[in-house]
C-alpha cells in the first residue's frame, strides 16, 4: 500500500481531548440535548457514541428519548421547552425521524444559537455568506482532517460525490471558501469517472458500495470516504474500493476510523462553541 491512511480516530481523540480543557474553564460544563424519537438501532447506536464523545470532553449530555408514535406537536414542545431552557446550549434531534414527523419542521424549530448541528435555515445561510454561527459537522471534520495531513485545498480540484444538504452541498461551499474549485457530482451526472479523474482531493458521499474504482483516482490524489455502507458481509465499509486506490492515491481515509470520528468531535465543537457564546451573552 502506498498512501498514507488519514486517521481520523486519532485526530477525534486529540480534539476531544483538547476541548476536555477547554470546557473545564468555562463556569460550568456545556450541556448538549439529544433527542430520540422511535427506537431504530442504527439511530441508538448513534446516540450511545455521542453520549460517550461528551463524556469525553466534559459537555453534560441530557437524553429526550420519546416513543416512535410522538405527535408532531409533542416532538414541537419538547423543542420548545429545550430552546427556554437556560441550562441547554446545543440541542441535537437524531435523524431519521419516523416517516409521519416533519423534519424540516423539526429542525426549523431549534434555536439557532443551539443548533450545534448546523441545520437551521439560518445556519445554512449564514455558511454560504462566510459567515457561519457553526461549521456542518461532516465537512468541518474533513477540513480538519486535511489541514492536520498538511494538505491545503487552495488552488486545488475538489471532486465532491454527492450534493445533499449535511454532507455534499455545505462541504463544497467549505472547499470553495478555502480557495479550491470544486466541482460536485450527483446521480445524474454523465462520466462520473472522468470527472474523479480530474482530482486532486476527491471526496466521496454517495453511499454507494464499491463507486469508487482505482481507474477512476488520479495518481497521488487524496481520497476522502465519507460514506457508511453496510457491504455484503455486513461490514462498514464506505464508497471507496480502499485496497486498490490506497495503491494510487497519496492519502487516503479508512471506513471506519476515518470521517466518521471527525464529525462527531466537531460536534463536540459545536457544543463547546455554543456554551461559550452562551456566556459571553
Ligand atoms: P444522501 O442524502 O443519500 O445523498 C447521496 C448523494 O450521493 C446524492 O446527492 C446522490 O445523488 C449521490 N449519489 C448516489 N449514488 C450516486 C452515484 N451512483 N453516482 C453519483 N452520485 C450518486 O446521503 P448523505 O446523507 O449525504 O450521506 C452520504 C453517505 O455518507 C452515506 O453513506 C452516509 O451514511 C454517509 N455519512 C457519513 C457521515 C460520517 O460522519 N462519516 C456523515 C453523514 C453521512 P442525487 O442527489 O442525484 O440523488
Amino acid at each position: 500500500m502506498s498512501a498514507v491512511v488519514m486517521d481520523g480516530k486519532a485526530l477525534a481523540a486529540e480534539i476531544k481531548q483538547a476541548l476536555r480543557k477547554r470546557c473545564a474553564a468555562l463556569s460550568r460544563p456545556p450541556r448538549l440535548a439529544v433527542v430520540l424519537v422511535g427506537d431504530d438501532p442504527a439511530s441508538a447506536v448513534y446516540v450511545r457514541n455521542k453520549e460517550q464523545d461528551c463524556a469525553q470532553c466534559g459537555i453534560s449530555c441530557a437524553d429526550h428519548r420519546l416513543p416512535s408514535g410522538t405527535s408532531q406537536a409533542e416532538l414541537l414542545a419538547l423543542i420548545d421547552t429545550l430552546n427556554r431552557d437556560e441550562a441547554v446550549d446545543g440541542i441535537l434531534v437524531q435523524m431519521p425521524l419516523p416517516a409521519h414527523l416533519d423534519a424540516g419542521q423539526v429542525l426549523r424549530a431549534i434555536a439557532p444559537a443551539k443548533d450545534v448541528d448546523a441545520f437551521h435555515p439560518e445556519n445554512v445561510g449564514l455558511l454560504h455568506l462566510g459567515q457561519p454561527r457553526y461549521l456542518p459537522c461532516t465537512p468541518a471534520g474533513i477540513l480538519a482532517l486535511l489541514k492536520k495531513y498538511g494538505i491545503d485545498p487552495a488552488g486545488k480540484h475538489c471532486v465532491v460525490v454527492g450534493r445533499s444538504n449535511i454532507v455534499g452541498k455545505p462541504l463544497a461551499l467549505l472547499l470553495l471558501q478555502a480557495d479550491a474549485t470544486v466541482t460536485v457530482c450527483h446521480s445524474k451526472t454523465p462520466d462520473l469517472a472522468d470527472q474523479c479523474r480530474r482530482a486532486d482531493i476527491l471526496v466521496s458521499a454517495a453511499g454507494q458500495v464499491g463507486l469508487i474504482t482505482a481507474d477512476m483516482v488520479r495518481p497521488h490524489a487524496v481520497v476522502i470516504d465519507v460514506a457508511m455502507n453496510r457491504g455484503a458481509d455486513g461490514r462498514l465499509c464506505g464508497d471507496v474500493d480502499f485496497g486498490a486506490v490506497a495503491q494510487r492515491a497519496d492519502y487516503i481515509t479508512p471506513v471506519p476510523g476515518g470521517v466518521g470520528p471527525m464529525t462527531r468531535a466537531m460536534l463536540m465543537e459545536n457544543t463547546y462553541q455554543a456554551a461559550l457564546g452562551r456566556e459571553s451573552r
